[in-house]
């Protein structure tokens, strides 16, 4: 019997990378995944919340949930993008539309994750890792944002294994590699 192989597909910094992705399909020249930026609501009132974060606004310390009021005070410099369900949701639909090339057994699991089971896929598309790095690279390339994905024996496995380091990833938590590569951490 073939083994279970289990892809989760988990999209780098969704907000802030769609929004960003969004711009520049727009015309912005400016890719504000290298900016001081978070995508996060309702500035005026001072209640809005940091939903996402860009590398440089993380560097300034600034951390996912805390208020706006909060992380200008760490970054003054820092601007504020408004959440944009309709375009992330956009986003999310042309990932999943890619994906369902590799297996009609997909879930989306939320607006910027999948499982896919490829265990039928084996046959007609190989070696699972293989294909982890074309999706991811796919994607990169054709959508102009990037995703981590896990390979591994079931859900939670894969999911662990798009964990490890970001982004722009493929990573395996097989069964057989569980005593090796989680006992370290
Ligand atoms: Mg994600």
């Amino acid at each position: 019997m073939m083994e279970r192989i289990i892809l989760h597909v988990d999209v780098n910094n969704a907000f802030l990378s769609w929004t960003a992705v969004d711009m520049l399909h727009k015309g912005n020249k400016v890719d504000i995944r290298n900016r001081y930026a978070v995508i996060g609501g309702d500035e005026a009132t001072r209640h809005g919340i940091v939903l996402a974060k860009s590398m440089p606004a993380k560097k300034c310390g600034v951390v996912t949930a805390e208020t706006i009021f909060s992380a200008r005070r760490k970054c003054p410099y820092l601007d504020v993008y408004p959440p944009q369900f309709k375009v992330y949701k956009k986003y999310s639909d042309r990932m999943y539309t890619y994906l369902c090339n590799y297996s009609n057994k997909i879930e989306r699991y939320s607006i910027d994750e999948c499982f896919i089971d490829y265990t039928d896929s084996y046959k007609k598309y190989g070696n699972p890792v293989k294909l982890a790095y074309k999706i991811k690279n796919d994607i990169r390339d054709n959508f102009g944002f990037t995703v981590n994905v896990g390979v591994g024996n079931n859900k939670l496995l894969a999911k662990m294994a798009s964990d490890f380091s970001k982004p722009d990833k493929v990573h395996t938590l097989f069964s057989n590699e569980i005593k090796n590569k989680m006992w370290p951490r």
